[in-house]
């Protein structure tokens, strides 16, 4: 049980603890996309195949990148914020302040896999689209499937590699979209701490250590809103300079904003009325995130929220 003087890492490590570790990229597709992007096989041996390994490569490549890039001033030291990934196979991402007053960030390798084979399934589509509209569609129906496993029926999944040979800009566009779309859900975690939303949750959180599973946190819908503006225009004003994928996603920071496309996409696909997500709805939320932009992002930025909006209605 919990000891008082733990530092969140240790909390990370004894609720990681109560779960089993799963790989969350299956071998046929390490071995398809190892076949299709040069040095990929490489880059995924160098993290050995532990939760700590692949939580110091989530660091490297993304976590920190994203801590130096976002602009100052910040109410509270992020660099401080242990983030951990958990091997679980519900889709999710929280954040919560430990019984010792640390915050702590968690991001579940399922949401990871997920978004990965989305933008996976969704660039074939793409790419067969024109030539054989058929394949393209089963391809996409079939994938939907396995996402709808996932967030509706909570079973673990294991993502099949999608038996179609891609040229190497469409997997890396599925890669850096993916990559993107993980920089806005960090972003958002981030920006529940930078806001003090984690300060006022502790009671929520009692339930997460008492069950060593990971419920979703009650935040109130303003919250969410309020954390998805923060997270968007840190993503907007990333510093030039900025490094690798970061300073990609400063050049199209509407990428990362994706991931809201695609939880509209499984709300709307898997309409069960049942509801996925303890947030609202993506395209309130996507809205939110266009009117509230109003003079504070680049208008170039805003209408491609706009018009991403506007298609999913
Ligand atoms: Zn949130």
């Amino acid at each position: 049980m919990h000891a008082i003087g733990m530092s969140a890492l240790s909390y990370l490590r004894e609720l990681q603890g109560g779960v089993r570790y799963r790989i969350y990229v299956p071998d046929d597709i390490v071995a398809k996309r190892s076949h299709e992007l040069q040095g990929y096989q490489e880059a995924y041996d160098r993290t050995a195949k532990t939760i700590e390994a692949h939580e110091e490569w989530f660091k490297r490549a993304l976590v920190e990148p994203l801590i130096y890039s976002v602009p100052r001033p910040l109410n509270v030291d992020l660099s401080a914020v242990v983030v951990g990934l958990m091997p679980t196979y519900d889709p999710n991402a929280w954040s919560l302040k430990t019984p010792d007053g640390d915050d702590l960030i968690v991001v579940h390798t399922e949401l990871l896999s997920a978004l990965s084979f989305y933008n996976e399934v969704q660039l074939t589509y793409l790419f067969l689209r024109d030539e054989n509209t058929k394949e393209a569609r089963r391809i996409f129906g079939q994938g939907m499937e396995f996402i709808r496993q996932s967030f509706v029926d909570r079973v673990p999944v294991q993502y099949p590699a999608i038996p179609h040979e891609l040229p190497s800009h469409f997997q890396q566009l599925a890669l850096m979209k993916t990559m993107a779309q993980e920089l806005f859900v960090i972003a958002h975690e981030f920006s529940h701490i930078n806001l003090g939303h984690t300060a006022a949750a502790t009671e929520t959180m009692s339930s997460v250590i008492q069950h060593r599973s990971v419920e979703k946190i009650g935040w109130q819908h303003r919250q969410e809103l309020d954390a998805d503006f923060q997270a968007f225009r840190w993503l907007c004003g990333l510093k030039s300079s900025s490094r690798g994928l970061v300073q990609f996603v400063s050049q199209a920071p509407f990428l990362a904003a994706e991931v809201l496309v695609f939880m509209h996409v499984v709300e709307s696909f898997f309409a069960t009325g049942q509801q996925v997500s303890s947030h609202p709805s993506a395209l309130a939320r996507l809205k939110s995130l266009h009117e509230r932009s109003e003079g504070v992002i680049p208008e170039t930025i805003r209408t491609e929220l706009f018009d991403m909006s506007n298609i999913l209605e």
